[in-house]
Formats: C-alpha cells, sequence, structure tokens
C-alpha cells in the first residue's frame, strides 16, 4: 500500500528546471519548528489536481512549510533584476522564495507552485528569506479576492504560521505562503536575461516564455515583436481592472509585473477609499510613483523597458527593432484605453458604445474626487438610482446635490441603450461589489490573528469576499468605510 506521502503526489511537470539553467539556482528551504496550516485554499488544490484531504494532513503541512519537499520538485530560486521605483538594480532574484515545480492543472494550464517566505536562498544578500505571518495571511486575502473579482492574479493555496520568529524592527510571528501562478515570470528576468550579455540567453527565455504563455505569437510574420504586443495587451488590460476597482498596487517595479499579467506582489498594495487620484499607500513610495492615477504611466514605461530587451530579437537591423517597438509601445496607451473604458461602461449600465462615454465617466470621476466620495459605494449605488432612491449615493458626496447634474445626465444615457431597468440593476450589481477588501477590515483581521492568535475574523472575511457583489443583510461592518482619520493609511512591503 503506498505511504500517505506517496499518495500525495504534485505530478510536477518542471520545464523552467529543464530549460533555462541560466535563471535560477537549485537550493532548498529552511525547516519551521511547529508549523501550523491556518488556511489551504481545496477549491484550489482540486483545479491543480491536488487533493485537499490528502494535503490537509502532517504530510502536507510538511511541504507547506518548507520542513519536507514534495516528491518530483526542483527547488529553485529564480534569478531577475528589475528597476526598482526608477533605479536599476542587476540582481535580485528570489531572496525568499522557492519555485517547487510546475503542474499541469485540470484546464490543462501549467502552473508553478511556489513557497513565499521558506528561507533564505543565494539571492537574500542581507535578507533572511522569511515571511511575517501577517503578510502572509494579506497576500492570502487580497490575491484571493482579486481572483474573485475577475482580476488576472497569482493565487494562494496555503497559509501556515511556522512557530517561528522574525525580526522586523520588533519579533513577529513567522509564516509562508503557497503561491500558484501561471508562471513568475517578470519583465525583470528579461532584463536579467539582457544582462547575462549574450543574444542567446535572451532569446532562450523568450522562446520559452513564447511556448508556455503566447503560443499564438510564434505563426506570426514577426514573434517577438508580436510576444511584445501580447505582453502589452495583458497588462494593460491588468492595470484596466486594477484601475476599474480602485486598487493600488503600490510597487509596480519592473521585477513585480509579470510577462502573462497576472497581479503578483501583495507587498503594499490596497483598495482606496474615497477617491482620489494622487492616493498612495505604500510608506516607501515617498514621491507617489506609484500613485493610483500613476499606474497607466509605468505600465507604459515598465513595458519600454521590457521593449529595450527584445530589440536584437525583432530585427537584425538595430533601426529597424526600434522603429516597431517604437510603434508598439505608442499603441500601449490607447490599448490601455481601450480596456479601461471597457471596463467602466458596465460600471454605469453601458452595454454599447457613445463617443461620449469616455465624458461622461470622467465627469463622474471628477464630482466624486471634488466631494471626497467612496469609490467602491458610489458605483454600487447607482444601481439604488435606478430604484428611486437617490439619497444614498447623493450621501456619499460633501455637498450631496453635487451629484443631481450628473445623475440626470447619466440616466439620459441610459434611455438610449434601450435596456429594462431591472436588467441594468443585475448587470451593474454584477460587476460593482459591494464587499471589497477595506483597509480598516484587512487591519482588524490580520491583527486578530497576528497578535491574538485568533483566525477567526480573517476566514469570516474571507467567506465574505467570495461573494462581493452578493448584498447580505447583516454584514454592513464589511461595506462600510472605515472611520476617518488625521493620520493617512500606510501600508508596509514588509513580507
Ligand atoms: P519585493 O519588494 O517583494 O518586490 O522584493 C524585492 C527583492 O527583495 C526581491 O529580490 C526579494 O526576493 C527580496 N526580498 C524581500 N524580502 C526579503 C527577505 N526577507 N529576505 C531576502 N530577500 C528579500
Ligand atoms: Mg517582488
Amino acid at each position: 500500500m503506498k505511504s500517505k506521502k506517496e499518495l500525495l503526489d504534485f505530478n510536477f511537470d518542471n520545464s523552467f528546471s529543464h530549460n533555462l539553467e541560466d535563471f535560477f539556482v537549485s537550493c532548498s528551504s529552511e525547516p519551521s519548528s511547529s508549523p501550523q496550516l491556518l488556511q489551504l485554499n481545496r477549491k484550489l488544490a482540486k483545479e491543480l489536481g491536488l487533493n485537499p484531504d490528502l494535503l490537509d494532513s502532517e504530510e502536507g503541512l510538511d511541504i507547506f512549510s518548507g520542513n519536507d519537499l514534495p516528491a518530483g520538485s526542483d527547488p529553485l530560486a529564480q534569478a531577475y533584476s528589475g528597476h526598482q521605483f526608477g533605479g536599476f538594480s542587476p540582481l535580485l532574484g528570489d531572496g525568499r522564495a522557492l519555485l517547487l515545480g510546475e503542474v499541469i492543472d485540470s484546464n490543462n494550464q501549467r502552473r508553478d507552485i511556489q513557497l513565499k517566505g521558506s528561507g533564505r536562498t543565494p539571492f537574500s544578500r542581507g535578507g533572511d528569506g522569511k515571511s511575517a505571518l501577517g503578510p502572509v495571511l494579506r497576500e492570502y486575502l487580497i490575491s484571493e479576492h482579486m481572483h474573485v473579482l475577475g482580476i488576472p492574479t497569482t493565487r494562494a493555496l496555503a497559509a501556515v504560521a511556522t512557530g517561528d520568529q522574525v525580526n522586523r524592527d520588533t519579533l513577529l510571528p513567522g509564516g509562508i505562503l503557497t503561491r500558484v501562478a501561471a508562471s513568475h515570470i517578470r519583465v525583470g528576468t528579461f532584463q536579467f536575461g539582457t544582462a547575462l550579455g549574450e543574444i542567446e540567453k535572451i532569446k532562450k527565455i523568450t522562446d520559452y516564455s513564447i511556448s508556455r504563455h503566447y503560443p499564438e505569437a510564434t505563426n506570426s510574420d514577426n514573434p517577438y515583436l508580436t510576444f511584445f504586443e501580447c505582453v502589452s495587451n495583458a497588462q494593460a488590460l491588468l492595470v484596466a481592472r486594477w484601475m476599474s476597482v480602485g486598487f493600488i498596487h503600490g510597487v509596480m517595479n519592473t521585477d513585480n509585473m509579470t510577462i502573462t499579467g497576472e497581479t503578483i506582489d501583495y507587498g503594499p498594495c490596497a483598495f482606496m477609499d474615497s477617491y482620489f487620484p494622487g492616493t498612495v499607500f505604500s510608506s516607501i513610495d515617498t514621491q507617489g510613483r506609484y500613485a493610483y492615477s500613476n499606474q497607466p504611466s509605468v505600465l507604459s514605461w515598465n513595458l519600454t523597458r521590457l521593449a529595450e530587451t527584445l530589440v536584437p530579437l525583432v530585427d537584425d537591423n538595430q533601426e529597424q527593432a526600434v522603429a516597431l517597438l517604437t510603434t508598439a509601445i505608442n499603441n500601449i496607451h490607447p490599448l490601455y484605453q481601450g480596456h479601461w473604458l471597457a471596463q467602466m461602461r458596465p460600471k454605469i449600465g453601458l452595454t454599447t458604445e457613445d463617443i461620449l462615454d469616455e465624458e461622461l465617466i470622467n465627469d463622474l470621476l471628477s464630482i466624486m474626487e471634488e466631494g471626497q466620495a467612496d469609490f467602491t459605494l458610489v458605483f454600487r449605488r447607482l444601481s439604488e438610482v435606478l430604484k428611486g432612491n437617490a439619497d444614498p449615493i447623493k450621501e456619499l458626496f460633501k455637498h450631496p446635490q453635487s451629484c443631481d447634474a450628473w445623475l440626470v445626465r447619466w440616466q439620459e444615457r441610459l434611455a438610449r441603450e434601450g435596456n429594462t431597468k431591472d436588467l441594468t440593476i443585475k448587470m451593474m450589481n454584477k460587476v460593482n461589489p459591494i464587499y471589497i477588501a477595506r483597509n480598516h477590515k484587512v487591519e482588524e483581521v490580520l491583527s486578530a490573528a497576528v497578535n491574538q492568535n485568533d483566525v477567526k475574523p480573517f476566514l469570516d472575511f474571507l467567506l465574505v469576499l467570495e461573494k462581493p457583489f452578493d448584498e447580505v443583510k447583516g454584514n454592513e461592518a464589511y461595506s462600510s468605510p472605515g472611520p476617518v482619520s488625521d493620520i493617512p493609511y500606510k501600508t508596509f512591503c514588509g513580507t
């Protein structure tokens, strides 16, 4: 009879470790002293072809805590470079993450399984390679929330408390997140390929990325240019999705932008409450480089860094390569704008396109900014207006009557849609969440888990966020903005 460990077969099918020897260093995890499984994503486990009942065991915990490596894994730390807040670091790499391997999921998609916080790697520099538990739970909560909101993201398979302490100014309980991603290849991986100094190396990572993520590019006249356009499209869509829910990533360095267009790295991210385009939460982003309204221009900036790495591949004639890539770069903003409009129109109930829609949406945002209105609730309460009650939305504005004229204009535009009010309400409530991971709630549940050893509020919040579009009586505490404070909300990278 097979032992439990043998039954717990991940069926790894590792391609990164077999093909890209210049882009990683093999290494191992450090043990955890008394690990505890705080949360297992049973649904995701099934999707990955894993048995959640077998994972929810001592043997599963051994894997999620870095105490035992699953059979067939090729544990490694990936190498990458990155522009961090505009400054280039030629060698970053996974300093606190360990790729266990790849599995083929039930949709025939290749997925990475990675431990985050499992100890030092050759890229750790002065760091300890560990994660504090708070940021682990934060990433679990927000990445799963993003997934339910329909936003491409890395996923969370498990969260473990290690039983050890990590030193972050003070001693904090440690944790490990098991992260799942379409891959962990980033813009910074390409920059690292260029830094290796041989065209063959950048070709290798690009060919690998094309065959893994954009195989359709192979058939085009210029696969490398098409690859760039595919990545641009995926990232432009991603940023448009962020903007549509008031999400601020907070650390859009080139090492934190995946080429698949999945949100990665949930360090200092947060959702904004009242609408203010200049909102910045990250304590280290003192210049506001990654402020909410800067995200679309940072998108282009980062993709330009990717384009630079592809110059030698796009055409033998450098001038021609630069010209082709420049055209593609110039197309990023219109591409983003198209995605943004496509995200915003349904938020105000529109199913057709009118040349004035962009202005209509921007005018709403302007009055929201002036009126310091809550981003999430304004969109959600638009549907109340169609039910005949404008008071709930009006009370979100500092001067309630400031939105009257816009509401009239909007309803005139809606009248030209020809849809019934019921249908419009239904459609809007499917894209405008009522429950988001509000900062005050996130802090509250993390504090209970970390400081009082009580994970129940975290688990309750996870459950609420599983259905962000369905209003539930009694859950008002989750939908209301936090108490107004004179001290601006700050987030920290400290995973
Ligand atoms: P991030 O802020 O998550 O994008 O990380 C930037 C770089 O710092 C990456 O190379 C990380 O691997 C590394 N890093 C962050 N925290 C640690 C840590 N505790 N120990 C070692 N390396 C770390
Ligand atoms: Mg990172």
